[in-house]
C-alpha cells in the first residue's frame, strides 16, 4: 500500500480534494470522520474523543494512531491511501512511520494545501454537511440546488458542531502550534508537495493529482 498525507489547516479542502481523488483502489481515510463515527457509535474511543473534539482540541495521539493502524490492517485491498487529517503532531508522524513499516506500506508524498487564514475562516463558517451521506457543501462557494437539502441523497444539511467561530479559532491555533512542524519534517525527507488551494475546486484537484502522481 502507498500512502499520501494531505496536510493543511482546517478548511484548506483536504476532505473535498481527497474525496474527489478517491476511487479505483484509492481510498480517502479521514481521521475526523473515523472519530465522528466512533462518537456517533458511542464506542469507548468515541466517548473519550468527544470532549476534545467539541473544544477544537486534538484527541490523544495514541487514540487516533490506533484507529489508523486498525484501518490499514483491515483494508489490505487498498492500493493508495489518502490520509486526511492524520498525522497532526510530530509524535503522530512517528507513530505513522512505525505503523507503515510494520504493515509493509510506504509514504510516497505529502500534499500541503496552502490557504490564508481569512479564507479558511470564510470556508469553515459557511460549510455544511449532509447528515445522511456526509457530502460537503458551502453556502456561498458550493451551494446545494435546494437550500438545506443534499443534491446526492436528499438528506438534511447540517453545520458541524466544531464549525462555530470560537472553536474555529482554537482549531487554527492548534494547527499552527502542533501541526505546522510536520511541514519541515516532510520537506527534509523530500516528500513535500505544495499546492495553492485558494482557487476553484476543479483546478485544485488537477494540481493535487499532478503533485502526487
Ligand atoms: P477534522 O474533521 O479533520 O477537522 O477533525 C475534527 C476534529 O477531530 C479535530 O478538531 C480533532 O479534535 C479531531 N481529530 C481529527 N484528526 C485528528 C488527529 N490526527 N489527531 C488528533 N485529533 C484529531
Amino acid at each position: 500500500m502507498n500512502v499520501v498525507i494531505l496536510l493543511g489547516a482546517p478548511g484548506s479542502g483536504k476532505g473535498t480534494i481527497a474525496s474527489r481523488l478517491a476511487g479505483n483502489g484509492i481510498a480517502h481515510v479521514s481521521s475526523g470522520d473515523l472519530l465522528r463515527g466512533a462518537v456517533a457509535a458511542k464506542t469507548p474511543a468515541g466517548i473519550e474523543a468527544k470532549t476534545f473534539m467539541d473544544a477544537g482540541q486534538l484527541v490523544p495521539d495514541t487514540l487516533i494512531a490506533r484507529m489508523i493502524d486498525d484501518y490499514i490492517a483491515a483494508n489490505t485491498d487498498v492500493t493508495t491511501m489518502l490520509l486526511d487529517g492524520f498525522p497532526r503532531t510530530l509524535p503522530q508522524a512517528d507513530m505513522l512511520d512505525a505503523t507503515l513499516a510494520a504493515r509493509g506500506a510506504a509514504l510516497t508524498a505529502v500534499l500541503l494545501l496552502e490557504v490564508p487564514d481569512a479564507l479558511v475562516i470564510q470556508r469553515l463558517s459557511g460549510r455544511r454537511l449532509c447528515s445522511k451521506c456526509g457530502e460537503g457543501y458551502h453556502i456561498q462557494n458550493l451551494p446545494p440546488k435546494q437550500e438545506g437539502i443534499c443534491d446526492k441523497c436528499g438528506g438534511t444539511l447540517i453545520t458541524r458542531a466544531d464549525d462555530n467561530p470560537a472553536t474555529i479559532q482554537n482549531r487554527l491555533a492548534v494547527y499552527a502550534q502542533q501541526t505546522t512542524p510536520l511541514i519541515a519534517r516532510y520537506a527534509e525527507r523530500g516528500l513535500l508537495r505544495r499546492v495553492d488551494a485558494t482557487g476553484e475546486i476543479d483546478g485544485i484537484v488537477v494540481a493535487a493529482a499532478q503533485a502526487i502522481a
